[in-house]
């Protein structure tokens, strides 16, 4: 019988993995190959994997022959070019410089392949900013993995104004929406966030960090992973204390229309009072904690506005409109039914003859009461909005639950997807293809197969981030001819 080829199966996996930028992976697979004789000529590549795994010492044992003055010549190999970035990822500024300037002509993938390994290689040397900017330039040709986007969203949120609030707060707001739809999303784990907030706090940006959790947590509010990361990062002030400015306001306001209903005020002033309370109220808060610059803090404020992902088809203007006089109806009605009971009821007698000096002071409380919740709405609506917020969650899994065989159309998943997929359509592999399963030295690695293809899957597990599966290749070497078959001709 034939057997299985296990150079394309492993190196099928390493195939996968590089498609989604899973460097750690590749380097243990491709070396377990080449452990087991199946990577033959190959140390190029392999010395390629061990740069972007951050292996720059293993990438020079590979490739012994290649000399330092190599980065002056004008004519150079991709093996050259390999050893110039592992020497460059070692902090070799001169060997960053000839690598850089390698780059200047290339074109299509070999400019992709090159790109990775100088961003890899100036991450690793501390030239952040050389990195960030040629992940930008990756993703303009190169497929957009999540390990891209994610690279793009720290330099993205680094990079924002730091005089605009406005301005700053559209990067911040774009990676947010971007993590909404990674795999997995917010709600089924926090591996992709967690990723970027750690890169962010890593280069000194714990502002950067903790917006980007807010409006996260702002979008998705049962995401209780992604709430539990901001809370770690930023008690929540509790919302009154935001607005202390606001409900002085209106508490003056109450006690102006008191005065006027009882003749000590003039009669405009309490309408005067309540417009001034509307304004503070809308404008004026005061700012939560200390360690936000002005501009962060008015990009706090901007997030704090948006509105939650939600099945609701209408614009967030109508949202809030909506919102808005939903809670205005609450609170004249409940202004009513008290003040029913104070005129009715408690003061009936006194109301009996005072009518018109107990309007004049009730009145305008019920007006204020209605505009303080009609400015709450959204805050009065939370329960609601919060199952609107799960339903929609849920409608997501359900759309891109993967039942059937996806084995021809995808290279790879993680996550929810990868333990579904495991679930419902995958089984434990053959023996023989059981057999190549690759060590990990981070984490564990399983051969599964497709029931109807039979297409080999890598499933790596390991503490700390999200389940993850890989494709490979299965094809089966022709056997040795047996000598009877070899007499008949190989015809049977
Ligand atoms: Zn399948």
């Amino acid at each position: 019988m034939n057997s299985i080829d296990g150079q394309s199966l492993l190196l099928g996996f390493v195939a996968s993995a590089d498609r989604m930028d899973e460097f750690a992976v590749m380097r243990d697979v491709a070396e377990f190959a080449a452990a087991r004789g199946l990577a033959e000529d190959r140390t190029t590549e392999r010395a390629r994997i061990a740069v972007l795994a951050g292996r720059p010492d293993h990438a020079l044992e590979l490739l012994p022959d290649v000399d330092r003055a190599v980065g002056d010549s004008v004519e150079l190999t991709w093996r050259d070019v390999v050893a110039l970035a592992a020497w460059a990822a070692q902090g070799d500024l001169e060997a960053l410089g000839a690598l850089h300037r390698v780059g200047q002509g290339l074109q299509g993938p070999q400019s992709v392949a090159h790109g990775y390994l100088l961003a890899r290689a100036a991450e690793q040397c501390g030239q952040q900013e050389l990195a960030d900017s040629i992940w930008r330039a990756l993703l303009e040709v190169a497929p957009g993995t999540m390990v891209l986007r994610r690279r793009v969203m720290v330099a993205d949120v680094l990079g924002r104004s730091t005089n605009d609030a406005k301005e700053a707060t559209r990067p911040i707001g774009r990676a947010a929406r971007l993590l909404t739809e990674m795999i997995p999303r917010p709600e089924d784990g926090t591996a992709p966030a967690l990723d970027v907030v750690r890169r962010l706090e890593e280069r000194g940006d714990h502002a950067g960090a903790r917006l980007l959790l807010e409006a996260l947590v702002q979008m998705r509010p049962v995401a209780t992973g992604v709430v539990e990361l901001r809370d770690e990062r930023a008690t929540p002030a509790s919302w009154w204390r935001e607005r202390v400015p606001g409900l002085v306001a209106a508490v003056v306001a109450a006690a102006v229309a008191v005065a006027a209903g009882l003749g000590v005020a003039p009669t405009w002033a309490p309408i005067l009072a309540v417009v001034v309370a509307a304004a503070v109220w809308r404008w004026w808060r005061l700012p939560e904690g200390t360690d936000l610059s002005a501009t962060d803090a008015g990009v706090l404020r901007h997030i704090r506005r948006w509105l939650p992902d939600v099945p609701d088809e209408r614009s967030a203007k109508s949202r809030n409109v909506g919102a808005a006089l939903t809670g205005g109806v609450i609170g004249f009605v409940v202004a009513l039914t008290l003040a029913g009971i104070v005129t009715e009821g408690l003061m009936a007698d006194a109301y009996a003859t005072q009518s018109a000096r107990i309007d004049a002071v009730v009145w305008p409380l019920v007006l204020l009461l209605t505009l303080v919740c009609a400015a709450g709405g959204q805050r009065l609506l939370r329960p609601a909005v919060r199952r609107a917020a799960q339903t929609y969650v849920d409608q997501q899994r359900a759309t891109s639950v993967m039942q059937s065989c996806t084995c021809l159309q995808t290279v790879g998943m993680r996550s929810v997807e990868t333990e579904t997929y495991l679930e419902n359509h995958l089984q434990d592999a053959d023996a023989e293809v059981a057999a190549l399963t690759p060590t990990l030295t981070d984490g564990t690695a399983s051969l599964h197969q497709c029931p109807v293809s039979r297409t080999p899957w890598l499933l790596v597990r390991a503490a700390g981030r999200e389940a993850l599966l890989l494709r490979g290749t299965l094809l089966r070497t022709k056997a040795e001819p047996t000598p009877e078959a070899a007499e008949t001709g190989g015809y049977l």
